[in-house]
């Protein structure tokens, strides 16, 4: 399994790779390019964010509590309705994941789980595309694509790291193909995981406007369209 600083030279290369190309081979401006490469950089930790122990886990969860409430700046300012408010949300953000991300995980998580596998990279990029507030979905797609990205290096990296080399022959450790996994062993982990799945995955829908949004006063849309569109009697 590859260690912290290997996953952080691949994701963080692949980041400036990525922020360099949507600028130069794509036109998003450069402020975009930085914040999608970071965003890479960022991601290529969160598989290990299970691994309980030691100062990188702690420093990966500093990590992801400062960038969560940046990301989100604008929504917290549409929910806050003001700059003061947005500024104690981000707050709470920052402490909630800071503080009682590391302690949830910490009883619910086994490492290498199901935070190595394809689900939780859609999880993670989906999350981004919701939290990413832009009036450019493109915007919003460079940064969930560049989150998916970083995710998949350290997958692609755990991965090659689970082949050994044993003279002339390549051997294949007991951790081979478990990074790419759709499912983990343990039920009630999958069971969260493609409930997570799922509720993103709707969420993202409704956001991008094809699916929609549950009606609160519990006429479906098109039950609604139909009763407008019947003549009116005069
Ligand atoms: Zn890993």
């Amino acid at each position: 399994m590859a260690g912290y600083r290997e996953h952080i030279s691949v994701s963080g290369m692949l980041g400036v790779t990525y922020g360099a190309a949507s600028v130069f081979g794509f036109g998003f401006t450069p402020v975009q390019g930085v914040i999608a490469g970071c965003l890479t950089g960022v991601a290529g930790m969160i598989p290990d964010l299970d691994s309980q122990t030691g100062k990188p886990v702690r420093e990966m969860f500093s990590l992801i509590a400062a960038a969560a409430p940046m990301v989100m700046m604008e929504r917290l300012l549409v929910w806050g309705g003001n700059v003061e408010t947005a500024m104690l949300l981000g707050f709470a953000l920052y402490v909630a994941i800071r503080y009682g991300g590391a302690t949830v995980l910490g009883y619910c998580s086994v490492h290498r789980g199901m935070f190595h596998s394809i689900p939780t990279m859609l999880i993670a990029a989906e999350l981004t595309f919701l939290a990413y507030k832009s009036d450019s979905l493109s915007v919003k797609f460079l940064m969930a694509l560049g989150v998916a990205l970083g995710v998949l290096s350290h997958l692609i990296l755990d991965e090659l790291y689970s082949v050994q080399w044993s003279g002339v022959r390549i051997k294949l450790n007991k951790a081979a193909g478990s990074a790419f996994k759709m499912f983990g062993k343990n039920l009630a982990a999958n069971a969260v995981t493609y409930a997570l799945l799922a509720t993103c995955t709707y969420a993202a829908l409704v956001d991008l406007g094809w699916v929609d949004a549950p009606q609160s006063d519990g006429v479906p849309k098109p039950l609604q369209q139909a009763a407008e569109e019947l003549p009116s009697v005069q």
